[in-house]
């Protein structure tokens, strides 16, 4: 088992000697992968030893990154915001966006050192094939500890490249494909992918941007309302064939190059950028396409269909950046109640603050538990699996991310309110989480009405789990009480799923499979790390899932505070949990 021992809790701390020290410190020059066992621990359960040691060397100059220079990159292109120029300086109408140089940086560390966006299609990083799923979102985690906004980028120029391969004939391979894979800045194709209109995001039918076919290629007129990577090289976007029926049914899917073959710009400009409350150092903008040339992905028709593998990728992607953005609240608020002093206690003393350090560690390590499980799910070719977590982990993850960096934020105090601290760009980053890639009611519907409705992946989720239990060595009585579990949040999906009129209820029946999903994840996750010797604190997180978001609790009733107290103390003491005192713990 990983043992890399660096923790929070025994950062060297000088002792004060300004009033200035009295001020807590944040995680700023700390290693994001060395303090970070359950990373650490879910990775060396997960992978194969070969990619395992392969990897971990990487991952630690990420962790090292991550906690260093990105994390000041990532402060300062967000306060120097991208700015759109319409013309070039010889007087062409041909716009252009004009970046911070800390922006630059950054996509060259993402893109050029890291290849990202590259590492699922081929080689990178001295390893010899293209990585496993759970490596590429390892990276992504790790990254989005400091930079959330550059991940749009690198994830969609990785998932468009995913939808070129599936879907592009021969020449639109040979004209886009390698480029995009590229780690070379000066030949890379960075991807976008432009869906939303004014009439809709969630609900595209109504989409109206037109594609007239001339010759071997598709000319579009009309506007597209939101271009996240407005300036990228390969845009994949939904148009209506001219004569094509209303709604989703007439929607293609077509690839638009920024440059033509000869190198002129093609016929769409950026009309506008977004002024943005998070994610700012990303150009998101407006765009008019004025007989823009593009190229037909597959069959003229089945766009949104194909277009939903890109969405699914990108969720799944959006519940690992979630759990690595709740890591980084979780450790700023645990490096603030280690070292602030108030009403002459270490913050981490008061009864008050060691529980909302709780509320804040639960949704993290369930995020990371659902996310895993759900990369796993791809790499064993478990689709029905794969279905339901992908929505479920982007609807609660990207939620739950809100109030843990709100309340990280309230943990800093008023310093958690000001922009030198990172605490404040993570709260305005955690929202635009709800929006991407479906609200969360649009997830929700997915999720109920459709994958356990319709394609009854719920079935397939409920046998994985039950297996999962099955097989680790989770003590006494915990075991079934997690199984039932299981089985009455499926249950009750199904029920919501079968009465339309029960809409209302879908997020409901979506929360509960996600806590319950995420408690069996947990136990058997803590139990099989037990059983190798390792630390046994994700069977307390399962318990916890339990007691605090799928229990009934009477409002007027006080909890057992002596076993609460335990719990806590465990869970917020770096010290391992051994395998006996967790089942004493779970027996309470
Ligand atoms: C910064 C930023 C960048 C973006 N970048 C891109 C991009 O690059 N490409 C792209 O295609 N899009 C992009 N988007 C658009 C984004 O995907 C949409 O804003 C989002 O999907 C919601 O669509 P909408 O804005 O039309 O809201 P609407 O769909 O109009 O939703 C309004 C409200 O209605 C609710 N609602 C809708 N349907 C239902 C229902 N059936 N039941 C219950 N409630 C419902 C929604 O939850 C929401 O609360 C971006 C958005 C932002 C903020």
């Amino acid at each position: 088992m990983n043992s890399v021992s660096p923790t929070l809790s025994r950062v060297a701390f000088e002792r004060p000697t300004s009033r200035s020290d009295l001020i807590a410190p944040d995680c700023r020059g700390l290693n994001f992968w060395s303090v970070d066992r359950s990373i650490r621990d879910l990775l060396a359960l997960n992978l194969e030893p070969a990619a395992l040691a392969h990897f971990e060397p990487h991952l630690e100059r990420l962790g090292g990154i991550a906690g260093g220079r990105l994390d000041e990159l990532a402060m300062q292109a967000d306060k120097r915001t991208p700015i759109l120029h319409f013309r070039d300086r010889f007087g062409r109408d041909e716009d252009w966006v004009e970046y911070h140089p800390a922006y630059r940086e950054m996509e060259r560390i993402g893109f050029g050192e890291l290849g990202i966006h590259a590492m699922s299609h081929r080689p990178v990083l001295g390893w010899p094939a293209p990585v496993t799923p759970l490596v590429k979102y390892a990276f992504q985690y790790l990254f989005a500890q400091s930079e959330f906004a550059l991940l749009c980028p690198l994830s969609v120029t990785d998932t468009s490249a995913v939808l070129i391969r599936k879907y592009g004939d021969a020449a639109v391979k040979a004209r886009f494909l390698d480029r995009m894979l590229s780690q070379d800045m000066d030949v890379l194709l960075k991807g976008a992918q432009f869906m939303t209109e004014k009439a809709g995001g969630s609900d595209v039918s109504g989409n109206a941007l037109t594609a007239r076919q001339a010759g071997d290629h598709w000319e579009l007129w009309g506007d597209k309302w939101f271009c996240s990577c407005v300036d990228h090289d390969v845009v994949l976007l939904l148009a209506r064939c001219e004569g094509a029926p209303a709604g989703n049914a007439g929607l293609s899917l077509f690839a638009m190059p920024r440059r033509l073959d000869d190198g002129s710009r093609n016929r769409y400009r950026a009309v506008r950028l977004k002024d943005k409350l998070g994610s700012r150092s990303m150009a998101a903008g407006e765009t008019i396409m004025e007989g823009a040339v593009a190229y037909l992905l597959g069959e003229a028709g089945r766009g949104l269909k194909q277009m939903m593998d890109q969405v699914n990728l990108s969720r799944l992607s959006h519940g690992f950046r979630a759990a690595g953005m709740m890591r980084r609240c979780l450790n700023e608020a645990l490096q603030v109640a280690r070292h602030r002093t108030t009403f002459g206690r270490t913050v981490i003393d008061h009864p008050m603050a060691r529980r909302q350090l709780l509320k804040l560690m639960l949704p993290t390590e369930q995020a990371l538990s659902v996310s895993v499980a759900a990369a796993m799910a791809m790499t064993k070719g478990d689709d029905s699996t794969l279905r339901i977590l992908t929505p479920l982990v982007k609807y609660r993850a990207s939620r739950d991310n809100v109030a843990v960096a709100t309340g990280a934020m309230e943990m800093r105090g008023g310093n958690g309110y000001i922009e030198d601290w990172s605490n404040a760009k993570l709260v305005r980053d955690a929202h635009l989480g709800l929006l991407w890639e479906g609200t969360s009611s649009v997830n929700a519907l997915d999720i109920v009405r459709r994958a356990v409705g319709r394609e009854r992946a719920h079935e397939a989720l409920a046998t994985a789990l039950h297996e999962d239990l099955g097989r680790a060595p989770i003590p006494g009585q915990f075991r079934s009480r997690l199984a039932g579990l299981v089985d009455r949040a499926t249950d009750f999906a199904d029920t919501v799923a079968r009465q339309p009129e029960a809409e209302a209820s879908c997020r409901r029946a979506a929360s509960g499979l996600y806590h319950a999903t995420s408690a069996a994840l947990m136990a058997s996750e803590g139990a099989r790390l037990g059983a190798q010797g390792g630390d046994t604190r994700r069977l307390l997180l399962a318990r916890l899932v339990i007691d605090h978001r799928l229990g009934n609790a009477d409002p007027f009733s006080l909890p057992d505070h002596r076993h609460e107290d335990a719990m806590t103390a465990a869970l917020l003491d770096d010290a391992p949990v051994s395998m006996e005192r967790a089942a004493e713990l779970l027996a309470g």
